[in-house]
């Protein structure tokens, strides 16, 4: 929409609109160089839509009227528009109002007030982050393993052959495997799963835009009349929202379990060799490594196993102890450097 603009009086002062050619209180004529202006401290007057004029006026060259645009000759004199001196020229920056004195006030502080509550906000949730990282940091360096080095000063190991016997027995599971008698059998619990219990009704922040009325800025026409160019405005409001959420529960699930009896060799007893030397001995044995076709109560040679350490002395002067692989463990030397792992905060050898 169009709104009617001004122009001051070059000889009285007054301000009048722009569809007026003549002061009224002083009846001079609108003058031919004339600059039109939006005084928004009055109350807006709006064009009629069918005077509503969006061209800029022309100048008569011979009695320099201005005329609109749509007069193909001078409303005063009769002279054509081709023979215009030109046209107005409107000032190409739209016109903002000015907000009213007493409303700016009231409204600065708060927005200061605003934008001072958002920064520190921001500095406090920065502080937050750069803490969190900080604090992970020294927490990564702390737990990292450091290296250390140590010198041997003694060995030692412990050996273990399995003994296995043949016969019978009592064994459970879910299945029965191949050459398992049933004795009974059971509904049990095997496993748990989630299911849907209810649903939560719980409540978020959510942040919304909102128009706040409009930016109203007046662009000049060039012949008196402004275009009104409104643009909205928004502004972030809260809002509680409602969602639903799925709670769920553990609910068992059963399935049958067998007991049942077995022919087979488990291991029942171990033969147990150690020293404080470097020379390892497997346990002796009358016992046969292979059985063909057992009896119950048969015994043989099961699964063998060692474990292999040294004794250190550390950069502190202590007596550590390290475990080692065989092969590592044959090829170490008295007074040999051997490298280990530690805690940050701890002797004892990871
Ligand atoms: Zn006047
Ligand atoms: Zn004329």
């Amino acid at each position: 929409m169009n709104v009617w603009g001004y122009w001051k009086c070059p000889y009285c002062g007054e301000t009048v609109r722009a569809d007026h050619k003549d002061c009224p209180k002083c009846g001079t004529s609108i003058p031919n160089d004339v600059r039109f202006f939006m005084d928004t401290s009055k109350p807006i007057e709006y064009v009629d839509k069918e005077q509503e004029n969006n061209e800029a006026n022309w100048l008569c060259s011979y009695c320099r009227t201005q005329n609109p645009a749509q007069a193909e000759v001078c409303e005063s004199c009769g002279a054509k528009k081709s023979d215009a001196l030109g046209s107005y020229q409107p000032d190409p920056e739209p016109i903002t109002p000015k907000p009213k004195p007493e409303r700016r006030q009231k409204q600065r502080p708060k927005k200061d007030y605003i934008h001072r509550q958002n920064s520190s906000a921001l500095k406090l949730l920065f502080g937050l982050i750069l803490f969190a990282a900080l604090g992970i940091f020294a927490l990564n360096w702390y737990q990292k393993p450091v290296d250390r080095e140590g010198e041997v000063i003694s060995f030692g190991w412990q050996q273990e052959i399995g003994v296995e016997e043949y016969n019978t027995y009592r064994e459970n599971g879910w299945n029965v495997p191949s050459g398992g008698t049933v004795v009974s059998s059971n509904r049990e619990v095997r496993s748990y799963k989630q299911v849907l219990d209810h649903y939560e009704t719980k409540t978020k922040r959510v942040a919304k835009q909102v128009k706040d009325g409009y930016d109203v800025k007046y662009k000049d026409m060039g012949n008196g009349q402004y275009k009104e160019v409104k643009t909205p405005r928004y502004k972030t409001v809260y809002e509680n929202k409602t969602y639903k959420e799925p709670v769920y529960r553990k609910e068992p699930v059963y399935d049958t379990k067998y007991y049942y009896d077995i022919d087979k060799w488990k291991e029942t007893d171990v033969l147990r060799t150690s020293a404080d030397d470097h020379e390892p001995k497997w346990a002796e044995t009358d016992l046969p490594e292979k059985v063909d076709s057992p009896k119950y109560g048969d015994k043989r040679q099961g699964s063998r196993r060692g474990k292999y350490w040294v004794i250190i002395k550390d950069d502190k002067g202590n007596e550590q102890k390290l475990e080692r692989s065989l092969d590592e463990w044959k090829d170490l030397k008295e007074g040999d450097k051997v490298k280990y792992q530690t805690h940050r905060n701890s002797d004892d050898p990871l």
